[in-house]
């Protein structure tokens, strides 16, 4: 906290201070050894606090079969640690109402508190905090630093809760107008009085965004914000709706009692406990339709959530494809489509491991004959159309376990898994024929024809036996020189 805000309240005369009373309590509070007979001292002193412990004792929220007449009978019924709570609560609130501001905004923080630790006490129960107690009086101080505000600081807090519409304006202009706010100054004030360090710590949580780590503290969180839609007046909106849920999930977990049954039962305790600590609260006639509220609220959500997974899908599907596509591009010739070098040294490199003996591999390696000329004669558009064709020319004629692949300029290199010498011939024999058989491109209304020549090699177990791809490649590319000076337009068969 800032040290000039923090001298301004030590120099107001009205900075709230706790009643002896429990200044009393929180002493034995700290005393391991206080029995139910020292804290029946303190606060027989006290009649009004009497009254309310009697009161509180014969409560449905502290229901026995027997019924409390005495102070005595009420503190046996709460045991020592629920008496102390609930008198340090009853003592110290007592001690932060004050007469400064307009009787309305008083009231309107005195309810949030008050309902707040109810709140947190029912949540407490349902999410299996070991005393509940304890946990009310946390959610019941949690606005301390509001109480301690508007006394010390008077007409210019009310004025700023007079502009803030609902809790978290109101934090903001605090923050702004303060460099801190309620619960930061809430627990200044409470470690100056001395109060337990848990008490200290939940109020200083209190307004985080995030749930804190402790059980207890998220529980006085969500207490602030189920305590907001009571105080909301109207219908409340959806995001305080929505807090107030995400913020109960985060104490009773997914699976457990939502806002839709919390509600009702706070709303049974209400009348109760808003005459223990002597405030008006009315239970809103909405409650229903904000359990109902909620409800929707939390299928909308989960429909949300679906639908923001599958789009999630949706998007890594679309992406997978494109990464798959790319691929694809980036092991195709973009001239012609067929494969390129890369992809084809790859597959050829598996093709010629997986090739013994009982299973032949022949591979071709095919050159336009005469394409300079085309290029010469046409013009280089017309040359690549030529490229195109004659490549789409030669695919449609092939099988598909066999490989074309664009292997550079105007040669192709043909991969014929399974295929000895005699299918080998077989194959390039129908290229040939095909391909002249098909014009390449029609310039001028001519059609434009070609010729290709070829060198096979076959790797099987009776002829070449090749120690690697290279030396394949090799022998082929020595039977296409043979094929080109034997007078092109021909297929010349590598022999070892
Ligand atoms: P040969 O019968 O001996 O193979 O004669 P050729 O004219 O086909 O052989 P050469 O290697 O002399 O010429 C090949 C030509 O192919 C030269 C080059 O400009 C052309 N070429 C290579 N790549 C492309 C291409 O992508 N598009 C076009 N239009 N021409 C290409
Ligand atoms: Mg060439
Ligand atoms: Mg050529």
């Amino acid at each position: 906290m800032r040290p000039e805000l923090e001298s301004t309240l030590l120099h107001c005369r009205n900075l709230p201070s706790p009643p002896g009373v429990a200044l009393q309590i929180i002493d034995l509070a700290q005393n391991p050894n206080a029995t139910l007979a020292d804290v029946a001292q303190i606060v027989g002193m006290d009649p009004a606090l009497s009254a309310r412990l009697l009161r509180m004792a014969n409560s449905p929220l502290y229901a026995t079969r027997r019924r409390a007449g005495t102070l005595a009978q009420a503190m046996t019924t709460l045991g020592v640690n629920a008496t102390l709570s609930l008198a340090l609560g009853f003592s110290l609130m007592q001690g932060l109402r004050g007469s400064h501001g307009s009787e309305a905004l008083q009231e309107h923080l005195w309810r949030r508190s008050v309902l707040a630790g109810l709140a947190a006490r029912i949540l407490g129960q349902h999410a299996g905090v070991p005393r509940t107690d304890t946990l009310m009086l946390a959610g019941l101080l949690q606005d301390m630093g509001r109480l301690a505000l508007l006394q010390a600081l008077t007409d210019g807090y009310a004025s700023l809760c007079a502009k803030a519409n609902g809790n978290d304006a109101l934090l903001v202009l605090e923050r702004a107008h303060y460099g801190s706010d309620h619960a930061e100054i809430g627990a200044w004030l409470a470690a100056r009085w001395n109060l337990p360090g848990y008490l200290v710590d939940a109020i200083a949580r209190s307004e985080d965004e995030r749930p804190a780590e402790d059980l207890l503290q998220r529980c006085v969180q969500a207490s602030g914000a189920i305590a907001d839609l009571w105080l909301a007046g109207e219908r409340p909106a959806d995001v305080l709706v929505e807090l107030a849920q995400a913020r109960i999930a985060t104490c009773t977990g997914e699976g457990g009692p939502g806002l839709d049954a919390l509600l009702p039962e706070i709303a049974a305790s209400v009348p109760e406990i808003a005459t223990v600590f002597d405030v008006h609260i009315d239970n809103p006639a909405h409650l229903q339709s904000i359990g109902e509220h909620a409800r929707e609220l939390l299928i909308l959500r989960n429909l949300r959530q679906i639908q923001e997974m599958a789009q999630t899908r949706d998007e890594a599907h679309a992406l997978e494809e494109r990464m798959r596509q790319l691929t694809e591009q980036s092991r195709r010739d973009p001239l012609t489509g067929v494969h390129n070098r890369l992809h084809m040294e790859e597959s050829l490199e598996r093709a010629f491991a997986i090739a013994g003996q009982h299973s032949p591999l022949a591979l071709a390696l095919i050159d336009i004959d005469d394409f300079k000329q085309i290029n010469d004669g046409h013009g280089h558009l017309v040359g690549d159309q030529v490229l195109r064709q004659f490549a789409l020319s030669l695919q449609g004629s092939l099988r598909a376990s066999d490989l074309l692949a664009r292997y550079g300029g105007e040669e192709f290199l043909l991969v014929l898994p399974y295929s000895d010498e005699e299918a080998a011939i077989v194959v390039l024999q129908r290229l040939l024929a095909e391909v002249a058989r098909l014009p390449m491109a029609v310039v001028e209304g001519r059609p434009i024809h070609v010729t290709f020549s070829a060198g096979v090699a076959v790797q099987n177990g009776s002829h070449a036996r090749f120690d690697n791809v290279v030396a394949m490649l090799q022998a082929a590319d020595g039977a296409l020189y043979a094929a080109k000076r034997g007078g092109r337009n021909r297929v010349h068969l590598h022999r070892g």
